[in-house]
């Protein structure tokens, strides 16, 4: 069961189990007010950038190879 991060703006940030399925919370458990869900990283949405240095690296390799020539 994923675990979603809400902000009360009285409580603060609280976590709060729910089906996938069931609606977002609008409202907060504890006090009633208005509530914002917190995306949280970890969702698999993460750019790691090593492919342009893998890019990067062969492209200077093969362009040294064409210099050292001498
Ligand atoms: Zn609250």
């Amino acid at each position: 069961m994923p675990t979603y991060e809400y902000n009360c703006p009285k409580c603060g940030k609280f976590d709060f189990f729910q089906k996938i399925t069931a609606e977002p919370l609008k409202a907060c458990p504890t006090c009633g007010a208005e509530v914002v869900r917190v995306i949280s990283g970890g969702t698999g949405v993460i750019y790691k950038g090593s492919g342009f240095y893998t890019t990067d690296y062969a492209r200077k390799g093969s362009t040294a190879d064409e210099t050292k020539a001498s």
